[in-house]
């Protein structure tokens, strides 16, 4: 039990990669606060994760956040604290995409993916390295990223401009924390199927073609890795962003 009695949150958890991490997480021994703006999924996510722990004990509580703001998410981490008893890092990892061609990305368009995708991070890390270092406690932080942090995607200025900030806050936050015994990492994603895609099977070829085994990636192979990036075995990954992408960066069809 490699993560055993870390007290982690996990933005996003409702669903998706964010679902999937926290059963992974949960199987290596972390207690859980399943964080997100859809409150009956996170509920549903922390009993699916209350299941699997029962024999060990385990705990996870669902949690409502905006992770847009930031009082919500200093919210967030307090009761963290009441409920884990100590805090050990957060997946950042909730998200959204709205895509426009750029010259109808408006303002109100631009800003609220930064606002969910980017700023967000920010403030996990913020007020959850504060708490860190106020306990004493030791960690780690995986904020997700996406493939889009290092390339551009058609439509999508302000989804790469957010994703690209995500890539460069897990540099510069393992570089301000390590001092403390925090590492921040990244994790880009390649296309995984989850609902963010929609459900449009002609939609989704396309983009299963863009990975070397031409199929989309489970959000479980995401977890897996965040997973391992929360251990001890992971304690020389720090400020990189390590690609879930089935080669995508790789290669060009
Ligand atoms: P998803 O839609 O299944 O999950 C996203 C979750 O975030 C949802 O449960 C949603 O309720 C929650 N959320 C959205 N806005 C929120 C807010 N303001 N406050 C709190 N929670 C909020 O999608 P997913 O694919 O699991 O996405 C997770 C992350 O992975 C996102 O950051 C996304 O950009 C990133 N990502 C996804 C892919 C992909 O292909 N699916 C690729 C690269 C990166």
């Amino acid at each position: 039990m490699e993560l055993k009695d870390q007290a982690l949150i996990v933005t996003g958890g409702a669903s998706g990669i964010g679902r999937a991490a926290c059963l992974a997480l949960a199987e290596k021994g972390a207690n859980l606060i399943v964080a997100d703006f859809n409150l009956d999924g996170a509920e549903a996510v922390a009993k699916e994760v209350g299941a699997l722990t029962q024999d060990r004990g385990g705990k996870a509580f669902a949690y409502k956040v905006d992770v847009s703001k930031a009082e919500e998410v200093e919210a967030l981490v307090e009761f963290a604290v009441e409920k884990l008893g100590t805090l050990n890092g957060m997946f950042n990892n909730a998200g959204i995409g709205l895509v426009k061609p750029f010259l109808e990305m408006d303002p109100a368009s631009y800003l609220k993916v930064i606002e969910v995708d980017q700023h967000s991070v920010y403030y996990g890390l913020y007020y959850g390295a504060r708490k860190m270092v106020a306990l004493g406690a030791k960690g780690a932080f995986v904020n997700t990223a996406s493939i889009y942090g290092s390339i551009a995607a058609r439509g999508s200025f302000n989804y790469n401009a957010a994703k690209a900030a995500v890539v460069s806050m897990s540099r510069s936050g393992a570089l301000e924390l390590a001092e403390y015994g925090i590492r921040v990492v990244g994790v880009a994603p390649g296309f995984i199927d989850t609902p963010i895609l929609g459900d449009d099977p002609a939609a989704k070829a396309p983009l299963a073609a863009q990975h070397m085994h031409n199929r989309l990636i489970q959000p479980e192979k995401v977890a897996s890795v965040v997973a391992f990036l929360f251990s001890d075995a992971a304690s020389a990954i720090n400020g990189s962003t390590v690609a879930v992408d089935d080669g995508f960066l790789s290669f060009k069809v």
